[in-house]
């Protein structure tokens, strides 16, 4: 790829480079020249290019990843998708940008008022909680050293909430609907922890999210806003509240039908105007904030746990509280593409559940046909905490 990214400088200069570029600005990548460098990195790109210039490139859809050749020549990792679109996709990295996307991440927190070492806790995928006791994952980044511990979203709150008041970190991280989950289901106090900073991030953070968030842990909330294709994309700054683009490193487009994304730090499996499933807008005027990148407002994320309603009247996963029914032990709602939900569910005695569980679900999304399946629905798509899942189309269905 043509060498505009940071990641060709040494690892110990990409926290002051990606510091310093964001107090100045981005300037504006050659666009031919990138074309060239797709392509020259394959059959694949060269046809795809042609002789059009950047915008007549067709955007590359989810589906068409899987035929982006992955050169031969780099150790690369690949990774899955959480598929919260709908379906998972492989996205191949070498280890340097696997570090490098961990550089961009940590961006933000060039700018947090945070102390010199920073103790953290990341909301991960998975069961395991680390013990307190556990060693913690060191790394040194921007002039901090940071030890981290990480706790699965599916785990014990108890075991959770024993680690934040041991550790007492000054930043917690991790997957919105996670740390929402744990705050939901825990009966125990975190405002007086020290949490200074929680940074949600891997879903699109509703705004009673954030609130319930802020009041728990008495913390400023700075969202990320990122998609495991592309690495992080924009973040919530501590000075001026708005999010800033990273567009020095990945080129974005504010295209009507979904973001167009193309990482210009990639060039193992390099994306081109890929489309992201979210609508952004930049922002028209520009921030007041020592911080010189663009800001964008995201207007339409894709998400799949909207449950529309039969008036098309959105329905926040928060709402449904099922678990109040005595003897429920799980549950997992689906709203298929023609809008009927399905409630999976285990229950002790589950002939006896399921009057109560269709009413209290009728209830809560009147108009809409109702199944109830019992044993609950393993997700092939993600690893997320996530209750609630949608195929009914935002297209046809908007939500807001
Ligand atoms: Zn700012």
């Amino acid at each position: 790829m043509i060498p505009t990214s940071a990641i060709h400088a040494a690892p110990a200069d990409w926290a002051p480079t990606l510091k310093e570029r964001a107090r100045a600005g981005p300037t504006e990548p050659d666009r031919a020249a990138l074309l060239e460098a797709f392509r020259a990195h394959s059959e694949f790109y060269a046809r795809r290019i042609g002789g059009a210039d950047w915008s007549g490139v067709p955007p590359l859809e989810k589906a068409e990843v899987a035929n982006v050749p992955v050169d031969p020549a780099i150790d690369v990792q690949a990774t899955r998708t959480s598929g919260t679109t709908g379906y998972q996709v492989t996205i191949c990295n070498s280890t340097s940008e696997r570090e490098f996307r961990r550089a961009l991440l940590y961006r933000p927190q060039l700018f947090y008022a945070l102390p010199d070492e920073v103790t953290q806790v990341v909301f991960v995928d998975g069961e395991g909680c680390a013990s307190p006791s556990d060693p913690p994952k060191w790394f040194q980044y921007g002039g901090r050293v940071y030890q981290t511990w990480f706790c699965g979203v599916a785990a014990d709150p108890g075991a959770i909430w024993q680690l934040l008041i041991t550790l007492r970190p000054q930043l917690v991280r991790g997957i919105a609907s996670g740390i929402v989950r744990f705050i939901e289901s825990l009966a125990a106090p975190l405002k007086d922890i020290g949490v200074q900073i929680v940074g949600p991030g891997g879903e699109y953070l509703l705004p009673e999210w954030r609130d319930l968030i802020t009041d728990a842990f008495r913390a400023r909330v700075l969202d990320r806003y990122g998609s495991t294709e592309t690495g992080a994309l924009a973040w919530q700054c501590p000075h001026c509240d708005r999010y800033h683009a990273n567009v020095d490193e990945i080129l974005l487009e504010a295209d009507p039908g979904g973001l167009l994304a193309t990482p210009l730090f990639v060039s193992s499996q390099p994306l081109l105007r890929y489309r992201l499933g979210d609508v952004v807008a930049w922002d028209t005027r520009a921030a007041d904030c020592v911080v010189q990148l663009p800001t964008l407002t995201i207007t339409r994320a894709r998400r799949d746990d909207w449950i529309t309603d039969g008036q098309g009247r959105r329905l926040s996963p928060l709402g449904f509280q099922f678990e109040e029914l005595p003897g429920l032990k799980a549950w997992r709602l689906h709203q298929q593409a023609d809008g009927g939900l399905q409630l999976f569910f285990e229950a002790e005695a589950a002939d006896s559940l399921r009057e109560a569980l269709a009413a209290a679900l009728t209830a809560a999304v009147p108009g809409r046909p109702v199944e109830l399946i019992e044993g609950l629905w393993k997700l092939e798509r993600g690893g997320k905490f996530k209750r609630v899942s949608s195929d009914l189309s935002p297209a046809t269905n908007p939500p807001r």
